[in-house]
């Protein structure tokens, strides 16, 4: 899937559906995930609805720097001191279900190697 189209995430970004928002910018939202795999399971998305990394621009390295930093923020806003794992599912193979652009912030357990 390369097209942009409406996901749950877009319903979230305009509030239309309630999520737990930890962090929001202009550019990015930050919120629980509803069905949480670790302690702690943060998603980062942009605003902008970006399918996924494989359909990133260009355009798009100063917003995806951003979602990183982003990321940081909010681990520490979480007490993620510990560490944390960083995740974007990519694509079928990746296991991606929702086709807008997420970073999953997971933590509050040790984490395993390799992943399933
Ligand atoms: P992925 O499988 O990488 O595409 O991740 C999508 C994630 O979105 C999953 O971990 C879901 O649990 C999560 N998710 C789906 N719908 C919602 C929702 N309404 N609020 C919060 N998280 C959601």
């Amino acid at each position: 899937m390369t097209q942009t189209t409406e996901t749950i995430f877009s319903k979230i970004i305009r509030k239309e559906i309630p999520a737990n928002i930890v962090y929001e910018d202009d550019l990015a939202l930050a919120f629980k995930d509803v069905n949480p795999q670790a302690p702690v399971h943060i998603l980062v998305i942009p605003k902008k609805p970006i399918v996924n990394l494989a359909t990133a621009e260009p355009e798009d390295a100063a917003l995806l720097g951003h979602l990183l930093l982003v990321v940081k923020q909010v681990a520490e806003i979480a007490g993620l001191e510990n560490g944390y794992r960083v995740v974007m599912n990519t694509g079928a193979d990746g296991g991606q279900t929702v086709y807008h652009l997420h970073i999953h912030i997971l933590g509050g357990r040790s984490m395993s190697w390799p992943p399933g």
